[in-house]
């Protein structure tokens, strides 16, 4: 199938857009540029305003405030059968009484279009559905009920796909599956996908942008590495997987690189990964992912090489996950800390209870604001 824009028409742009409920603020005032092509997610735990602002670019919902503009056109006060977007949603909405052919060829009907064949064909081969097109919804899966859902939506040609955690309902293999299923029909017909999700592994398989809720507004907006690796707020950070934060004190912050204080050690922090104000006496969470961390036991600290950030501790807890083992660490200046280590050489002396020293290179960590909340 063929690319349905190459302009700009399917831009998402919202520009001051808010929603209150009553004297509830359910969207604080939000600007978002969604570029044409994008395969972008809307991230957050349950009641962050995620729907909401979806409904709003959909039309099902009212703005309080704000506009929204599709392309160059705005859209604010338009119906949703005016606007050229189209949304999927987690229930599926299937007509149960027609085929698949025809659940397909619904919106072309509609429009009075006779010849549908073509279309529904090529459509159905998109979603590759082909073999089903006589089957009524309750003889599918899960998965195939939300690709004729996604089939149904694209044969309108619309410019915005909007999808409402269009794989909350299936099982965690399905939904993985889906998850590269959709990213796959995303990339082929080119349009702009608007998804929302409270899954943040479903975020960062799919979208190539994502935008992370909490509480009404945008939290941190970035490509999928660039929030994990370099999360600005604390929520962020755990909301994206583990995050080991450390209470430190700024020791020095003289050159490129940030030295704290934390426990009886010191840490070394670039400071372009610093969201903090880097003063001397400053208070920072410093941050390091699990995966970036090695365990060495006590008794060989003297082999870590110059230069790694360090600190001292004592396992607590240790669980295989096959391709790694998963540590938690009892430290000083973090209680918990998680470290995950490849199976390969693994010491048999690393066990609960075994002293360790935990370290990495300091390129990975990251600084917070201790105040921000
Ligand atoms: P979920 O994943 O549970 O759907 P969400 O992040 O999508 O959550 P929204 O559905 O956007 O959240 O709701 C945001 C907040 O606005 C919630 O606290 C919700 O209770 C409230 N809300 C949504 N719709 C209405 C409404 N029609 N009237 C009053 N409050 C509403």
């Amino acid at each position: 199938m063929t690319k349905m824009t190459t302009d700009n028409s399917g831009d998402v742009r919202l520009c001051g857009i808010s929603k209150t409920y009553g004297s509830f603020t359910a969207v604080h005032p939000l600007d978002l540029t969604v570029p044409q092509g994008s395969f972008f997610a809307l991230l957050g735990a349950s009641g962050c305003g995620k729907t909401t602002t979806l409904r709003m670019i959909a039309g099902l919902e009212e703005p309080t405030t704000g506009t929204v503009l599709l392309g160059d056109q705005e859209v604010t006060h338009l119906p949703p059968y005016k606007r050229p977007v189209n949304t999927v949603f987690q229930s599926y909405a299937l007509f149960p009484h027609l085929d698949v052919f025809e659940n397909v060829a619904f919106g072309l009907r509609r429009r009075g279009i006779k010849s549908v064949r073509k279309q529904v064909e090529e459509m159905l081969e998109l979603v590759q559905l082909g073999e089903q097109a006589r089957k009524k919804p309750h003889q599918l899966s899960g998965g195939q009920q939300q690709r004729v859902a996604v089939a149904r939506a694209l044969i309108n040609h619309p410019k915005v796909l909007l999808l409402d955690e269009p794989l909350g309902a299936l099982d965690l293999k399905l939904r993985r599956q889906m998850q590269l299923e959709l990213k796959r029909i995303q990339t082929e017909v080119g349009i702009t996908f608007v998804h929302v999700t409270h899954d943040q592994e479903e975020a960062m398989t799919m979208a190539d942008t994502v935008a992370v809720m909490n509480a009404g507004r945008v939290e941190q907006l970035g490509s999928p590495t660039d929030l994990y690796e370099n999360p600005r707020t604390t929520f962020v950070a755990n909301f994206l997987g583990t995050s080991n934060l450390i209470e430190a004190e700024i020791d020095s912050a003289a050159g490129g690189d940030i030295v704290l204080k934390a426990g009886g050690g010191k840490l070394v922090l670039p400071r372009a990964r610093c969201s903090a104000p880097a003063t001397t006496g400053g208070k920072v969470l410093v941050g390091v992912r699990p995966e970036k961390i090695s365990l060495t036991h006590a008794d060989e600290a003297g082999g870590i090489p110059e230069g790694r950030n360090r600190i001292t501790g004592r396992i607590v807890d240790s669980s295989f996950i096959g391709v790694s083992t998963q540590y938690v660490v009892d430290s000083p200046v973090c209680p918990r800390f998680e470290v995950y280590a490849q199976n390969i050489d693994r010491d048999p002396r690393l066990v609960p209870g075994a002293e360790v020293v935990l370290h990495w290179n300091p390129a990975h960590t990251f600084g917070l604001d201790a105040a921000q909340d």
